[in-house]
């Protein structure tokens, strides 16, 4: 996804115009990547509608004046990356809205038996997440207790008995006993009279007839009257994973889910249809088959990794403490009358470099290529910044230079958004003055002309006046 993302903002930054073709393509190349990560495709469809209605293309478009735009793009010293920016983040949002519900999930009490009874399919991870979720408990001080209504598998008592004599937990099942709902009953009852205060009922996750499971996991949760009943779900299981949690959610009260196997390839779409259909949250993922590896679920991270984005929130915040607002009207000023000078690449260059790996991340964005900070080769892009920032150093460094005429020119130069003039021997003498081979300095003033190329998209760019800036 992190490569469609790219891709759909490469082509944001082809265009001369944000026109509603380009908002369209992007949310559109958003919206592929989505599906191909299992998010349920109403989900999407729902939310470029709301994005759309959210992001409004004219104050995209014009980028000023708006405080709205403005303040949930929070900062970017260029109106150009605005539209971006501000439809990236308002995706990242709606995907975090949709993963909360609204309502916290039930939370077990130390010393007060609560029953916590497991759903989901076979295969899924009941049986290992319910091991989990103890023994995570358990650290946490309480007094858990398994018992596995599990007798529909061969083997399911075997597998839950060993898991909870590894945590040291207390467990209850039997191998002969067929009724689960007497076993859970059972387990249930002799555990309260123990004082656990956590009893996790694991259960079977198919049946000869689906039909039969459901009423099994009815019945159970009937005679057991959990606490909380938790929807555990394979983060591989696609686009089946809002009619699976429907199905659950109709047959028990489905609190709360747990999503597993996290640890696999599976971006794990399918977390925002269970929550869609269960109305409850996400409270813990599973990153392993070991007993430790279960983690509570953060939303932003859990959309970072969605969006295939590194952690975009991060970045958001990096962003604002590096480019301080109250700089942008006289950048933006330069801007929109076509200067984009050798000195704002060098401060955009500072800002980048400030950034640490988050600034990694303006190689996705329009204006700074993939040959200047390619993918995977970050610390060969700092390198490389760094040495272009030592040689317009040493253009400004009178010192070095031999003629002072050549000098004020150069002086001049990078404050000019034309340095076209730079001929033969002026490169020369600029490797000479910082040590550095000819072919650097070229390759410095190429990259110069990509870079003005992109910004004098800019020209022209009605730029919001000092006071609207302040007033944010
Ligand atoms: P159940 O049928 O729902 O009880 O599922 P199990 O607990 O028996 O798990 C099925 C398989 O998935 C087992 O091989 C588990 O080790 C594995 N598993 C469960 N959770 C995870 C996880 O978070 N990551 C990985 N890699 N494997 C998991
Ligand atoms: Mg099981």
């Amino acid at each position: 996804l992190g490569g469609s993302i790219s891709r759909a903002l490469q082509q944001m930054s082809n265009a001369t115009i944000i026109d509603e073709k380009v908002l369209n393509d992007c949310l559109n190349e958003i919206t592929r990547a989505l599906l191909q990560s299992d998010v349920q495709f109403k989900l999407v469809r729902d939310m470029q509608t709301n994005i759309k209605k959210i992001v409004n293309l004219d104050d995209l478009a014009a980028g000023h004046n708006k405080r709205k735009i403005i303040q949930q793009v929070k900062a970017f010293s260029i109106p150009i990356y605005w539209p971006i920016v501000g439809v990236c983040e308002a995706v990242f949002n709606e995907l975090c809205t949709i993963l909360d519900p609204g309502k916290p999930a039930f939370t077990p009490k130390k010393g007060k038996p609560s029953v916590v009874m497991f759903v989901g399919l076979q295969g899924s991870g009941k049986t290992t997440t319910c091991t989990k979720y103890a023994y995570y408990h358990q650290k946490k001080g309480y007094k858990p207790a398994l018992v596995c209504a599990d007798t529909f598998r061969a083997g399911a008592f075997d597998q839950l008995k060993q898991n909870a004599t590894k945590a040291k937990i207390p467990f209850y099942g039997s191998y002969t006993e067929s009724d689960p709902v007497r076993i859970a009953v059972e387990g249930v009852e002799r555990f309260k009279k123990e004082n656990c205060d956590l009893i996790i009922v694991d259960t079977s996750g198919r049946h000869k007839q689906e039909a039969a499971l459901f009423e099994e996991m009815r019945q159970v949760s009937e005679a057991t009257k959990p606490d909380l009943v938790l929807f555990v779900m394979d983060s591989s299981i696609g686009q089946a994973a809002f009619d699976q949690a429907q199905a659950f959610k109709q047959s028990v009260p489905v609190g709360a889910v747990i999503v597993t196997k996290m640890d696999g390839h599976a971006k794990g779409g399918g977390a925002l249809s269970a929550v869609a259909a269960t109305k409850s949250p996400v409270i813990f993922i599973g990153t392993g088959e070991h007993m430790d590896e279960f983690e509570i679920f953060d939303v932003k991270p859990f959309v970072s990794r969605l969006l295939g984005m590194g952690d975009w929130s991060g970045f958001m915040d990096k962003i604002q403490e590096v480019v301080p607002m109250d700089q942008q009207p006289e950048l933006l000023q330069k801007l929109s009358e076509g200067n984009f000078t050798l000195r704002i690449m060098y401060e955009q260059f500072q800002s980048i470099l400030k950034m640490g790996p988050i600034g990694q991340v303006f190689s996705m964005l329009p204006g700074f290529s993939q040959e200047l900070m390619p993918k995977g080769q970050e610390k060969e892009s700092q390198t490389k910044i760094k040495r272009y920032m030592t040689m317009m150093d040493s253009m400004t460094n009178e010192g070095k230079f031999i003629l002072h005429k050549l000098t004020q020119n150069l002086l001049t130069e990078l404050d000019s958004s034309n340095p076209k003039i730079m001929n033969e021997s002026r490169i020369i003498r600029i490797a000479r003055g910082c040590g550095r081979p000819i072919m650097d300095v070229m390759d410095m003033l190429e990259e110069y002309k990509r870079l003005a190329k992109v910004w004098s998209k800019m020209k022209g760019l009605k730029i919001p006046k000092k006071g609207d800036m302040s007033a944010l």
